[in-house]
């Protein structure tokens, strides 16, 4: 919120949408005039799932528990974006989380096949730099806290070193 004050972004939250128009995003608590509109909808699951026997969440996600097992399916598991897990509401969607559940997803996937206790679990961690191309801010949030780091150089190129490394393993 500091950061966009700063950049004389004004805010207009915590109003539902009603819809918009060429130049104009309208919510119930009233209207304001836009240039350019960009629309970030809810996440659901993918339309394939409808004709799956995947058990789904409310939103439509497939219904995991906290070793990403999908309820009631025997060696069926599901991480990142796909899967609804039991956690704090703020658990992120994001790729650092995709990476802790598909680990603990792939260790319970290999015991539950050789018979051993699939008790693997993930941790909770929200976890970003927030980059702007020249600066960047860390942001980052566990069960036990938070931090937020100011917005600073090195941040962006923390992260441009962070992507080489990350990607290096698949390329
Ligand atoms: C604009 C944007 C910026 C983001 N920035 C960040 C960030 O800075 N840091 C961060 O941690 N997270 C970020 N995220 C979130 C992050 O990208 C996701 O949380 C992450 O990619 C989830 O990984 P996933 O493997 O679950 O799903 P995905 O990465 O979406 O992978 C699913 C794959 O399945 C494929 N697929 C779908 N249907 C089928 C099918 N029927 N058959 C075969 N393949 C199929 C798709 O093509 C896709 O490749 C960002 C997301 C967006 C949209």
């Amino acid at each position: 919120m500091a950061e966009m004050e700063k950049r004389g972004i004004e805010r207009h939250l915590g109003h539902k949408m009603k819809g918009f128009e060429a130049n104009k995003v309208k919510t119930e608590g009233g209207e304001f005039a836009a240039d350019l509109i960009l629309f970030m909808p809810g996440m659901t699951g993918n339309s394939w799932f409808d004709n799956s026997e995947l058990p789904r969440s409310a939103g439509g996600l497939v219904q995991a528990d906290k070793h990403c097992k999908v309820a009631g399916l025997d060696k069926v598991y599901v991480a990142g974006d796909s899967g609804s897990f039991p956690g704090p509401d703020w658990m992120p969607k994001q790729a650092h989380m995709a990476d802790l559940q598909a680990e603990a997803a792939a260790k319970n996937l290999l015991a539950e096949i050789k018979g051993k206790p699939a008790d693997h679990t993930f941790k909770v961690e929200l976890i970003c730099i927030v980059d702007s191309n020249e600066k960047g801010m860390l942001i980052k949030r566990t069960e036990t806290g938070s931090t937020l780091l100011p917005n600073c150089r090195a941040f962006h190129w923390a992260k441009r070193g962070f992507e080489k490394v990350y990607l290096r393993k698949y390329r």
